[in-house]
This record gives structure tokens, C-alpha cells and sequence, in this order.
């Protein structure tokens, strides 16, 4: 067997990745489970989208493609740039990944020298702290509260800031909290970065689309176009256009840093798909039917779990602005005892409780940084999260 580097000891499988193994041997067991875990849209990729990746695949768009995109691709996403901030980026500040999430682990590998800090701010999306140590960096947490909706706060961000801080982690709309930034916040915090000019921030915007506030979820650089070479924005197709499994992210900011991660890619997978670029294109240029449609259904849907949640004892949701998750503060239920007499003292003992008295599975808030609540997904039918939300009232009305 080869010996595994030392890097693998400061990697671990992706929280949700493990949740969704369990939820599938537990079916695979013939258990009846309710799934609030779901970390992707239900709906079906639309069908202008596949009717262009079928058309580029008929067409013989079957080639490695530039490592940082097609110039069809390039074109479009520098669209939709100038449509959510108003600024112009060149092909050079573009970069393309297999995934939003890959882009922002080829960014780590740029730019991190081992001991550089990344400040992140906690609930953070599960993949940060990780992406930060395999390659060398330390993750520095920053806890938020709720009383500031979860937003990391210009004192926060002051205290956190050193001369190893090499970036910011910003996700607006969040996962797990579905908090988004104002211009006023963002204003806020970039006035703090003014006088680090070693420290870049890391913007990922992928939630964007599924917005349930009246105004667009505003981006940094609109609000301080001065900094743009140190903001490096993410997003991608993943979750405005169901296309999980496509596997296409992009990222805008300065252009050596573009350039080093399409050095990286070049000598990684050579470039995303073509077939995937080609449908990315036909979304990021088709017009916003699907996204209006789809975020009316969210916001139902969300409707439907806040109150469900919010009128069961013990649990506190927050009301998302954005994405598709519930941030439910559960801390209530701590020291709670179980109908076999065992008391709930970690997330792991409530998830425990929870499958087996209702089968329903949550991500629990050790894995974003914030024990004591929990994640639940509403990229599911109406149906299923009201089952889902008697199975948790039920469950929670066990305990003592
Ligand atoms: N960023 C956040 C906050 C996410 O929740 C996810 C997916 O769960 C991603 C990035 C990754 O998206 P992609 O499918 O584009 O890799």
C-alpha cells in the first residue's frame, strides 16, 4: 500500500458526502428516513440547457477546451459579471473550475504558504477549513451570533486580522445560515480591508440566484470597486440552474492569481467539459424564467419549514435570505433526556434521537463550527418537508 502524505492527515471527507452515505444505508436497510440534508436543487436542469450540451456534443464540442474556458464561456460569465456588479473584467481575470468548489481549493493552492491564515467566519460552509489546511494554511474561525445575523462584523474581522492573514472567506448568500450581506455590511468590512493591503477576499456568491429579498444580493466589489484586484468572487451554475452534477464554477479577481489557477488546472485536468461549458453557456445566457420560477417555489417552501420548525418547542429557526437551508438553533434541547433515558449532550446524540424515533437526518451544527443547531434543506417537495417537519415534532416532543 503507499504510505499516504502527511497533507492526508489534515483532510477529511466532506461532512455532507458521510451524512448522505448514512441516509443511504439506512434506506438500503429498508428504515423509512426523511432527508433534510439535500445539498442541491430537486428540479431537473432545464431543457434549453441540455438541448445545448446535446447540440455541442453533436457538434463536436468534444475537445479539451483552454484551461480557463472556451471564449464562448468566457464571454458569457463576463455577462452575468457586469449584470451583478456593474464592473467590466477582461478574459485574463477570468478563471473556470470543475465546480465552484474546486476553483476555491485551486485558489488555496495559488496562494497559501504553509502557516498563511484564511479568517473564517463560522457557521462556515463545511469544505473552508479543510480546503485551508490540506494546503498548508490555518483556518482562522471567527464565530458569528446570532443577534448580528450571523455576519461577520467589522470588529470581528479587526480582531481576527494578522500579518499572516492572507484571506477573508465571505459566502453571501451563507450555507448554513442563508444570511446575506448588505451594501451597507459589505461597505463596512472593506473599509477594514482598506488598510491590510496583504489580505484578499474570498467572495463566494454561488447561493446568489436564490434570493428571496426584493434587491440582488449585492457582490463586494460593486461597493468597493477600488479592492477588485483583492476580491476574488466564485460562482458557478451549480445551484441557479440544478446542474450539480455538470460540474462548472468560475471565479473573476486579479489576473495573476486567474492565471496561476489556470496553470493549476492545465496541469491538473487540462479543463472542466466542454460539453458542460457548452450547456453553462445556454444558462448563464438564457434569460431568467427558470431562477424566477424555481425561487418562487423556494420561498414556499421555505415558508413552510420556518413556521413548521418555528412552532416546535426547543427550536429556533432563522429566516433565510437567500439558499435553500434553515439554520435552526436547537441549543434548547441540550440535557434533554431520551425515551431510553440517555441524555442529549452533543449534535451526535440529537441526530441519534432524531433517526431513530422519526427517521429524519439534519446536518448537525458541529459541522459548520456551531454546535447546538442544525441545517435543514428545503430543496425538496412540500409534501416531504411537512412530513419531515411532524417527524421532528414528534421526535422532539419524546424528550424530557
Ligand atoms: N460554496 C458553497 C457555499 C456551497 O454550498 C457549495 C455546494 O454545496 C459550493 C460552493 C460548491 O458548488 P459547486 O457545485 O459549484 O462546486
Amino acid at each position: 500500500t503507499p504510505v499516504l502524505a502527511e497533507r492526508m492527515s489534515r483532510v477529511k471527507e466532506s461532512p455532507s458526502s458521510r451524512v448522505a452515505d448514512r441516509v443511504r444505508a439506512f434506506q438500503a436497510a429498508g428504515r423509512k428516513v426523511l432527508p433534510l440534508t439535500i445539498g442541491e436543487p430537486d428540479f431537473d436542469t432545464p431543457d434549453h440547457v441540455k438541448d445545448a450540451a446535446i447540440k455541442a456534443i453533436r457538434e463536436g464540442e468534444t475537445k479539451y477546451t483552454s484551461a480557463n474556458g472556451t471564449p464562448a464561456l468566457q464571454k458569457s460569465i463576463i455577462s452575468r459579471l457586469e449584470r451583478k456588479t456593474g464592473q467590466s473584467y477582461g478574459t485574463g481575470e477570468i478563471c473556470l473550475g470543475g465546480g465552484a468548489k474546486q476553483l476555491i481549493f485551486l485558489a488555496f493552492v495559488a496562494t497559501l504558504d504553509e502557516g498563511d491564515e484564511v479568517i473564517v467566519p463560522a457557521p462556515y460552509w463545511v469544505s473552508y477549513p479543510d480546503m485551508v489546511t490540506v494546503n498548508g494554511g490555518r483556518p482562522v474561525v471567527v464565530d458569528t451570533t446570532a443577534a448580528d445575523g450571523y455576519k461577520l462584523t467589522p470588529g470581528g474581522l479587526r480582531a481576527a486580522l494578522g500579518d499572516r492573514t492572507k484571506w477573508v472567506v465571505l459566502n453571501t448568500p451563507n450555507n448554513p445560515t442563508g444570511a446575506v450581506y448588505s451594501e451597507e455590511e459589505l461597505r463596512q468590512l472593506a473599509d477594514v480591508l482598506r488598510a491590510h493591503p496583504h489580505v484578499s477576499l474570498l467572495c463566494d456568491e454561488i447561493y446568489d440566484e436564490i434570493n428571496f429579498g426584493a434587491d440582488p444580493v449585492p457582490s463586494a466589489v460593486t461597493v468597493a470597486p477600488d479592492l477588485r484586484d483583492r476580491i476574488f468572487l466564485v460562482n458557478g451554475v451549480s445551484k441557479a440552474y440544478a446542474m450539480t452534477g455538470w460540474r462548472i464554477g468560475y471565479g473573476a479577481g486579479a489576473a495573476p492569481l486567474c492565471a496561476a489557477i489556470g496553470t493549476l488546472q492545465s496541469q491538473s485536468s487540462s479543463c472542466p467539459s466542454s460539453v458542460s461549458q457548452a450547456a453553462a453557456v445556454a444558462a448563464l445566457d438564457g434569460g431568467r424564467e427558470f431562477i424566477d420560477r424555481t425561487v418562487r417555489i423556494y420561498r414556499e417552501r421555505r415558508d413552510l419549514l420556518v413556521s413548521g420548525l418555528d412552532a416546535i418547542e426547543g427550536l429556533r429557526p432563522s429566516v433565510p435570505r437567500g439558499g435553500f437551508y434553515v439554520w435552526t438553533d436547537a441549543s434548547a434541547l441540550t440535557g434533554a433526556v431520551t425515551p431510553s433515558g440517555s441524555t442529549i449532550t452533543s449534535d451526535a446524540d440529537f441526530a441519534g434521537h432524531l433517526l431513530e424515533t422519526s427517521g429524519v437526518v439534519v446536518i448537525t451544527g458541529d459541522a459548520y463550527g456551531c454546535p447546538g443547531h442544525f441545517r435543514a434543506s428545503f430543496a425538496l417537495d412540500s409534501d416531504t418537508i411537512r412530513e419531515a417537519v411532524s417527524g421532528l415534532a414528534h421526535s422532539v416532543s419524546l424528550l424530557r
